[in-house]
C-alpha cells in the first residue's frame, strides 16, 4: 500500500507562492513516481495571515500544523506590514510558529555545487568541494530573552541560554557529525560574554558523550572570517540563535546565491523546512525567482522528516543535472549558463528529472 503523508503548506508573502508551488510541482512528480501519497494542508501565516486574519500567526495555522507529519514554508514579510507594531509584524508569526512548534535545531547546509562555481564572488579554489552544516539554535538567545524593552532614551534585548538549550542542541549537532566527518567546531563570543562561557563549558560536558567527535572552538568574529578565508576547514558549525543567523547567510554567498540554499528546523515534534532567504519583495510577481533553495528543502523534508531517502536523492539528483545542463535562473546566470529560465521552468525541468 502506498504511504501517505500529511503536508502543511505555508506559501506566505513575496515570492513565497511562486516558489512554494515549484516545490510542490517536483513533490507531485516525485511522489507519483516513488508510489508515496502526499496530502496538502494551506495555512496562513505572516502578511498574508495579516491581511486576511488581522495577526500574523493565527490559531488555526497553531493547530493544523501540529496535526502535519511536516511542513513546507515560503518566506515572509515586506515593506506594507513593516511600520505595524512589533508583536503584530510578520517576523513575530515566524517567531512564534518556530517556538509553537518547538523546532529548536536549525540545520543549513551550505554545499557548493561544481557547476556553479564561477557563481561565487571567491576564489574557485576557495570554494571547491565546500561541504558543511550550521547547526544553529533557534529558539532562545537574544532573539527571545526577556527582559527586552525599546524605550525613549534607550533600547535592550536579553541574550540568555539554559543548560536544557545548550544541551539538546549540542546533541542534535553531535549526531549529525557522527554522519559526517565528526568534526565540530562550536562557535561562541567566551572572550566577553558570560552567556558564552556557559555556553562552551556545556559542549564540552555534552562532547564527553561522544568520544569519536573532534570538538574545537572559535569566536564568532574569526569564525565569520574563517568562512571566508579557508571555508573547507568546517564540517559542522554549533552555534546560538543570532551568531548562526549571521554566519548561515554569510556561509550562502560561499555557493553564490541565497536562492540555493534550503534549511529545516528541527526539534520534538513536527518539522519546518523552507530556504534560508526571505520574500524578496523586489523580484516578486515577475516569475523569476529562483525555486531551487524551496525545492531542495523539500527534498529536506521528505529526508528527515518523511524519511523518504529515495525520493530525497531523485530531487537532489535532478537539481545537479538541471544545472549541469546549463539551465539558470537570473540570479545564478554565468559563462556557463545554457539558458536563462523562469521560477515556474525551472520547476518542471526539476519535476521532469526528478519523476525519472
Ligand atoms: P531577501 O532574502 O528576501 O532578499 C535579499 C536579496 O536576495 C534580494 O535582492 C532578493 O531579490 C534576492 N533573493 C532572495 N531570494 C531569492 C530567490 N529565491 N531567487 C532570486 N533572488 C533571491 O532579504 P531581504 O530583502 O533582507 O528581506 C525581504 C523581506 O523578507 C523582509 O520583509 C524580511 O523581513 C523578510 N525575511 C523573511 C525571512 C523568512 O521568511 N524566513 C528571512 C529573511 C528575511
Amino acid at each position: 500500500m502506498n504511504k501517505s503523508y500529511k503536508i502543511g503548506i505555508i506559501k506566505g508573502d513575496g515570492i513565497g507562492p511562486e516558489i512554494v508551488d515549484e516545490a510542490i510541482k517536483v513533490l507531485d512528480a516525485v511522489s507519483v513516481a516513488q508510489g508515496c501519497n502526499l496530502k496538502y494542508t494551506e495555512m496562513l501565516l505572516g502578511g498574508a495571515a495579516i491581511d486576511e486574519t488581522g495577526i500574523p500567526l493565527p490559531k488555526e495555522t497553531i493547530k493544523g500544523v501540529k496535526k502535519c507529519d511536516a511542513v513546507l514554508f515560503g518566506a515572509i514579510g515586506g515593506e506594507k506590514w513593516d511600520k505595524l507594531e512589533r508583536h503584530l509584524r510578520p517576523e513575530s508569526g515566524l517567531l512564534g510558529l518556530r517556538k509553537e512548534m518547538g523546532t529548536f535545531a536549525n540545520l543549513r547546509p551550505a554545499t557548493v555545487y561544481d557547476e556553479l562555481i564561477h557563481a561565487s564572488t571567491l576564489k574557485p579554489e576557495v570554494i571547491k568541494g565546500v561541504d558543511l552544516m550550521v547547526v544553529r539554535e533557534l529558539t532562545g538567545g537574544l532573539y527571545f530573552g526577556q527582559p527586552r524593552a525599546l524605550l525613549k532614551d534607550k533600547a535592550y534585548n536579553t541574550m540568555i541560554y539554559t543548560r536544557e538549550e545548550v544541551e539538546r542542541i549540542a546533541r542534535v549537532a553531535f549526531d549529525i557529525a557522527m554522519k559526517r566527518q565528526k568534526c565540530i567546531c562550536s562557535v561562541d563570543k567566551a572572550n566577553v560574554l558570560e552567556v558564552s562561557q556557559f555556553w562552551r563549558e556545556t559542549v564540552e560536558e555534552i562532547a564527553k558523550e561522544y568520544p569519536e567527535v573532534e570538538l574545537t572552538h572559535m569566536y564568532v568574529d574569526n569564525a565569520a572570517m574563517q568562512l571566508i578565508r579557508e571555508p573547507k576547514q568546517f564540517d559542522v558549525i554549533l552555534t546560538g540563535n543570532i551568531f548562526g543567523d549571521i554566519l548561515s547567510d554569510a556561509a550562502s554567498m560561499l555557493s553564490g546565491s541565497i536562492g540555493l540554499l534550503p534549511s529545516a528546523s528541527i526539534g520534538d515534534g513536527v518539522g519546518l523546512f523552507e530556504p534560508i532567504h526571505g520574500s524578496a519583495p523586489d523580484i516578486a510577481g515577475q516569475g523569476i525567482a529562483n525555486p531551487l533553495a524551496t525545492i531542495s528543502s523539500a527534498s529536506m523534508m521528505l529526508r528527515y522528516a518523511l524519511g523518504e531517502i529515495k525520493s530525497a536523492d531523485k530531487i537532489d539528483t535532478a537539481i545537479k543535472k538541471a544545472l549541469k545542463e546549463g539551465y539558470r535562473t537570473g540570479d545564478i546566470s554565468d559563462h556557463d549558463a545554457k539558458e536563462i529560465v523562469t521560477c515556474s521552468e525551472m520547476g518542471d525541468i526539476i519535476a521532469e528529472y526528478a519523476s525519472k
